[in-house]
């Protein structure tokens, strides 16, 4: 599991051994109600060896990007690039969270392209 830890770190750029579990990313998170576990928990599950786990989680995925826990953290970490990194290696080994073949096709035409962008950009490999 070190490999993949490793993997992270490098995707990341981030040292996320120097999270203290403040919480403060979590509490300034606007995406945090749809989360499934916060993202300072991702962080512990990283910081503990159990990558796989974070990984389950739809957290990486709701993560708007929007850096607003990058500019909070007290310990200058990044936890948006964690998300991404986390995303990367999901995407990397063909897992992605929206699946652009099973959105109906009256769907298509009803949501914002715009919405539909980025979500692609952000979400498929
Ligand atoms: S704000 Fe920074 S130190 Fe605090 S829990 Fe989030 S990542 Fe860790
Ligand atoms: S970058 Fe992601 S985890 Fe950080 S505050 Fe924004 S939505 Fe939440």
């Amino acid at each position: 599991m070190a490999n993949l830890i490793d993997k992270i770190l490098e995707l990341s750029g981030q040292n996320l051994y120097a999270c203290y579990q403040c919480g403060k990313c979590s509490g300034d998170c606007p995406s945090v109600t749809q989360m499934e576990i916060l993202p300072n928990q991702v962080i512990r599950l990283l910081q503990i060896g159990l990558p796989e786990v974070a990984l389950q989680y739809n957290t990486i995925w709701i993560c708007a990007s929007c850096y607003t826990c990058t500019v909070r953290c007290p310990r200058g970490i990044d936890p948006s690039k964690i998300m991404e990194a986390l995303r990367q290696v999901n995407l990397r080994r063909n897992i992605d969270y929206t699946k652009i073949k099973e959105i109906k096709e009256e769907e298509i035409y009803i949501l914002p392209q715009i919405a539909l962008v980025a979500n692609f950009r952000k979400q498929t490999a």
